[in-house]
């Protein structure tokens, strides 16, 4: 059935917005419901593109609250990598569930997943009702080239069973814990049949030292010898990319996510460089990272921190501006995470805020988004043309909250 939203707020007019078979049909001030269509009385409440959350792991939600103040690799070593091993596609399943009630709850409607499980995540996506672009982990530190590409092309046919919510994608780990030649094959696997990849890059200065001491080059340019810096290519972190690098990134059309929340409290001692990947025109999108190091999956709040931490570390408050900022943060400011825009002919992806929201109340909205809102600010949240959060309610949240509390005890958790 179409729905109708009359009475939002946009660019300092009252307008209705019609959804129709999963696109915005039409909107506008003079847009009001059609005779059987679902109407909802959406006034004062600001309708705002939705956001994208550029890199995470959603299952990871079972982690948190675990071993959060250890230094990195006692933290993988002895509580996320011996629990992993005993993950079971049940886990997956509520732990993204979870994930998603989270993201549907502050304002994302698309993110990026790796994870273990990639065929329960993708099912979790489904049921909630949000977009994902989903892939399995890929290493052979500990296997075979031959072991690693069963796995990916296994996972990719799972992937390819679901609908149109869910893109497969591929995605190696890192460049430290995938081989050269299985770095090669992914770049061709993904030429050969368009699909994104994303992988962690620079996250910590001892992964650029290691590089260069390996392949005597930076991050960037190893990445690019092997064919796997593309405008299909997402590079979680970047923390560490010298100019140059951000150059060749953006000549290729690859695309960097920042993670400031996960950086902060892992403590990689830098901030990702956001002022010189926009003078070298770097692509740039937002992400949580997985809330076993967040612990939040609360983009709009972390939208503060990546603000705040550029303005910091430039010792410049024009470093980065609202506007801007808030751009990364939908995706406007990379062509492969994509905005939504509000327009006839989108998806109807969109967010209501809450009309009485009190930090919302008094000043220029975007400002107040960035500085004085976290997700608690949205009230309605909608992805092709269906309302997942209505008065701030998602339907079924009690059960999937329990469900993914039993399963994150059943693991020792
Ligand atoms: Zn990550």
């Amino acid at each position: 059935m179409p729905l109708t939203f009359t009475e939002a707020q946009l660019g300092g007019e009252r307008v209705g917005v019609r959804c129709d078979g999963g696109t915005i049909a039409a909107i506008g001030p003079n847009v009001v419901a059609a005779q059987g269509d679902e109407a909802i009385d959406a006034a004062g409440a600001h309708l705002v593109p939705p956001l994208v959350n550029g890199h995470t792991h959603a299952a990871m939600t079972l982690f948190r609250g675990s071993g959060g103040d250890l230094p990195l690799m006692p933290w993988l070593e002895e509580r996320i990598w011996p629990v992993e091993a005993k993950l079971d596609e049940e886990d997956v399943y509520w732990g993204a569930r979870l994930a998603c009630a989270e993201m549907i709850r502050s304002g994302t409607t698309r993110f990026w997943d790796m994870y273990w499980h990639p065929e329960a995540t993708a099912r979790a996506v489904e049921a909630a009702g949000i977009r994902a672009a989903i892939g399995a982990p890929l290493f052979d530190a500990t296997s075979s080239f031959e072991e690693l590409r069963d796995s990916a092309l296994r996972s990719l046919e799972a992937l390819s069973q679901f609908g149109p919510l869910i893109t497969p994608a591929l995605a190696p780990h890192a460049i430290y814990t995938v081989s050269e030649e299985s770095l090669r094959w992914i770049g061709e696997l993904s030429a050969e049949r368009e699909l994104p990849v994303q992988i962690h890059l620079s996250e910590t200065e001892k992964e650029v030292q290691d590089c260069i001491a390996e392949h005597g080059e930076r991050p960037a340019h190893y990445l690019d010898r092997l064919g796997l810096l593309s405008e299909r290519t997402i590079l979680a972190h970047g923390v560490w990319l010298d100019p140059e690098e951000l150059a060749l990134v953006a000549e290729r059309g690859a695309t960097v996510v920042s993670n400031p929340a996960a950086n902060m409290k892992l403590a990689v001692g830098g901030v990702f460089p956001y002022p010189a990947a926009k003078a070298a025109g770097t692509a740039v999108g937002l992400g949580t990272d997985g809330a076993g190091s967040n612990d939040s999956l609360d983009l709009l709040a972390d939208l503060k921190l990546f603000a705040l931490a550029q303005k910091h570390a430039a010792a410049d408050p024009t470093a980065i501006e609202a506007g801007e900022a808030w751009a990364v943060a939908t995706g406007a400011r990379a062509p492969l995470l994509g905005a939504t825009p509000l327009e006839p002919g989108a998806p109807a992806d969109f967010l209501l805020l809450r009309p009485d929201a009190p930090e919302l109340g008094i000043g220029d909205l975007t400002s107040d988004l960035i500085y004085a809102a976290t997700g608690a600010a949205v009230d309605t949240t909608v992805v092709s043309g269906r309302v997942l959060m209505r008065n701030g309610e998602i339907e079924g949240l009690d059960e999937i909250v329990a469900k993914a509390a039993e399963r994150a005890r059943r693991l020792g958790l």
